[in-house]
Formats: structure tokens, sequence, C-alpha cells
């Protein structure tokens, strides 16, 4: 990265700090940014903002950290829109499964400051033993479970951030990268099917992606013999022919969160993907602003691209939900509340929740569908502070940089947002963005759209 070119220091007075810890919010907060950090953060009482400073009123207003969007796939110049994500607060993301070449172009664009974009850390391919689906080959590499070391190694040594195991890995395969990457100083997540439930967490896997995890509750009767040779889709669909007959309080569950929770692997659940299941539940999993896009206020201010493919995703689940029997809807729905109470339980029990999209798969929209998974984490259960530390300081932590962002705190990249109203009272104030500060450098929302759209 490049060195940061010297600018007025920046000092935010007057706004209401959640500053991504957990700490209770303090009023009347002074924030001064130096360059690209956090210089300091007190009570406007420890003096006033330096002299020179350029000052932003914070009356009336909430800040709180940058926000991290734990899975997205970059998948080329065309699907991705990195200003979306800054429009959305969304200063860093990890993006689970692409190719080197373009996700160190767009990180080295970004650094530069070329494109207005998040931070992008990335696992580079994700790792199958088998054959990958062919519909995400693009995003894969096939290696050889008996030389899973190298395979590691050679990410590594490409300067990649973590490493992604994906559906076809063994346990075998897995314990022995998560040994390796340890060493190298990696964390590890996994879209798990071949390595069964708390398989990933014995065998030391970080984070388990989406929710195939709550496969190991599935009646032993209807579980597929070889779950790595479904196509993550047909798992998908596997999962919602039993979830409506879980009990999210029974004794397996407890077992399978004692497992994850004693190996401290963190459950990242994409709900906003789940979600997405066609013609499922209307309007009752929360705030309908970005379940419809017709009746979103975001969608005329999104580039064209964008609104035509989450226009056209949605009339093709419109047109599925019409062939969907009543039945087979309401056990959909009932399965949809179970895996809400399960991750709402995995949460309570202790377990470490993160937030991340899956974005752009099928009617996810950069930066602005993580809005929406916190708001379905606040309805899973969560409270809105820990719906907010699912998007902060966890991700950081996990990702072995809580020195680096996800808090506001001195020393700390100067990742903040401005928020018109307090997210704490209701999650669907982090969509209320007025001023976004990535690295430093002041965003304004509509601006970055107006760009993108241009
Ligand atoms: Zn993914």
């Amino acid at each position: 990265m490049s060195a940061p070119e010297r600018r007025p220091p920046i000092a935010i007075t007057g706004a209401t700090l959640i500053d991504g810890t957990g700490r209770p919010p303090l009023a009347d907060a002074t924030i001064v940014i130096d360059g690209d950090r956090i210089s300091r953060v007190g009570p406007a009482s420890d003096g006033p903002p330096p002299d020179g400073a350029q000052l932003i009123d914070g009356r009336g207003r909430f800040v709180i950290p940058g926000l991290t969007d734990m899975h997205v796939h970059v998948l080329g110049p065309d699907r991705w829109h990195a200003p979306l994500f800054l429009a959305a607060g969304v200063t860093s993301v990890l993006d689970l499964g692409g190719q080197l070449p373009d996700l160190t172009a767009l990180r080295a664009s970004i650094d530069a400051g070329t494109t207005p974009g998040p931070r992008l850390l990335y696992t580079g391919p994700f790792l199958e033993e088998g054959e990958p689906y062919s519909g995400f080959a693009h995003m894969a590499r096939r290696v050889d479970g008996a030389h899973i070391e190298d395979a590691i190694d050679e990410l590594a040594d490409a300067g990649v951030h973590a490493i992604k195991l994906y559906v076809t890995i063994t346990p075998g395969t897995a314990e022995r990268a998560c040994a390796r990457a340890r060493e190298r100083g990696l964390r590890v997540f996994m879209h798990q099917q071949e390595t069964w439930g708390a398989d990933a967490a014995d065998a030391g896997v970080d984070c388990v992606e989406h929710m195939m995890v709550f496969g190991a509750l599935a009646p032993e009767a209807i579980r597929p013999p070889e779950p790595g040779r479904l196509t993550p889709f047909e798992y998908g669909g596997w999962m919602w022919r039993w979830l409506a007959d879980v009990d999210p309080r029974a004794d397996a569950v407890s077992r399978l969160f004692d497992r994850l929770i004693a190996a401290d692997t963190a459950l990242d659940p994409t709900l906003v993907l789940f979600a997405a299941r066609p013609g499922a539940f209307g309007d009752d999993v929360g705030d309908t602003s970005m379940d419809d896009p017709e009746r979103t206020p975001l969608l005329p201010t999104l580039p064209g691209r964008v609104r035509e493919e989450l226009t056209g995703r949605w009339a093709e689940r419109r047109r599925a939900a019409a062939g969907v029997s009543r039945r087979s809807a309401d056990r959909m729905r009932t399965g949809w509340e179970h895996l809400l109470a399960l991750v709402d339980r995995f949460h309570r029990a202790g377990g470490t929740v993160l937030a991340g999209t899956d974005c752009p798969n099928v009617a996810i929209v950069s930066g602005f569908s993580l809005h929406r998974e916190l708001e379905l984490l606040v309805r899973a259960g969560l409270s809105p502070m820990h719906a907010l530390l699912a998007a902060t300081s966890r991700p950081a932590a996990r990702l072995d940089r809580a020195d680096e962002f996800g808090t506001i705190a001195p020393g700390l990249a100067a990742d903040l947002v401005m928020l018109g109203a307090d997210p704490l009272a209701d999650i669907r104030n982090v969509r209320r963005i007025e001023r976004v500060i990535a690295r430093g450098r002041v965003h304004e929302p509509q601006a970055l759209l107006d760009d993108a759209r241009a």
C-alpha cells in the first residue's frame, strides 16, 4: 500500500460512539483521524479537537466501526461492485473463493486508491479433493489430499489471508490442512459436506460457512451416503427436507454445539442466502426492503447491471414459488424458524457468530445485503449489539487482525460509518448511512452510488 498522503486531521465531534468492542455507547464523543489511522477517541471533555482539523458535526449521529462481510466472491470485475460495499458502510471483506490474479489485481487497485472499495482479504481458490462442482470450477482448485501441505504452502507463499476448504475435503485432509495453515499463520474457513458436522471443529477449522454443519442433525435414515458428491445446491435442497423436523432444543443440538464451541469454531450462517429460498417466506422474515427489489427504496439507486440481475432473480423466485405446494411452503417456513433458533442457540451457548452474505450469490447485493444479514441475526434472537459485533470486532479477531480494524480505537485503521439513527434501538438503522470513512478517506454514499451507476 502506498504511503498515505498528508491530509489535515479529521475530527468527528458530538457523536454517540459505538466502538465495536461491546462496551456501552459513549455519548458526545470526539474521534480524531490522522491520515489513514484513528489517533484519538474519547469524551469531548478530554479536550478540543486539534487545530486545523476538518470538523464533522456528529451531533445526533451514531458512529460505528466500518462493517466487515466475512463471505464474498470477487468473480471477476463484472459481478463485483467494490464501490457498493463502501456505500453500504462495508470497509472490509473476506473473499472465500476466487482466482488469485483477479483478487490481487483488485486489491492493488483498491489499495492504490484507483478503485474505491473495501479492504480486500482473500483465500484464493477454494480447495477440493474430489471433482469440483462444475458451476464453481472458476473459484476452485483441485488438490491431492496426500499432498495437502504443498497446496497450503503454495497459497501461503502467494500471500493469501486465509484458507478455504470446500465440500469434497475429507476429515483427515482437513485436519492436516488446518495444521499446516496454523504453522503458516492462516485461519481456515470451510464449506463442509464430506467432513461431517462437528468433525470440521475436531479437524481445527476456524469457521464453518453457511449452515451445512446442521446436517449432522438430520435423521440417520436420510443422511446422504456420500455428502461430498452432492452439489452445494443439492445439499441445500436436502436440508430443507428435514429442517422442519429438528427440535432446536434437543440434546443432539447441545452435543453438536459443545464440540464446535470447545474447538472455538465460529459459525458464519449467511442467513440472507437461506432467506432467499424461493417463495418460502413472504414478509415475515423481517424487514421487507431487501426481500423484493420492487419494494426496496434501494433499487433505483443501484447500477443497471445489479438492478437487472436482482430483478431477474426475483422473477425466477416468484415463478418457482408459484409451483410450491401449501404443505411444502409450510414446512420450509418451519425449517427456517428452526435455522434461526439454531443460530440463536449457538450464540447463547457461547459460540462465535460472524456476518457474511456470500455475495454475489443469487439475489445478494454487494454491501447492502449485509444490512439484511444483521437484521436476520437480530430476528434470530441476537441483540443489535451482538449483531454489530458479528460484523465488526469478531471478524477482525477471527482473522487475527484485531490490531488493524474492527473497532474504533487509537492506532487502528480509520474505518467508520456515521449513521443518522441509533442501530442499537433498531438494527435497521444501519441503513441510515450519512458518511463512510475508509482508511481515512471520507465518502458520501450517494456519490459512490452515482459513480457506480455512471
Ligand atoms: Zn461462498
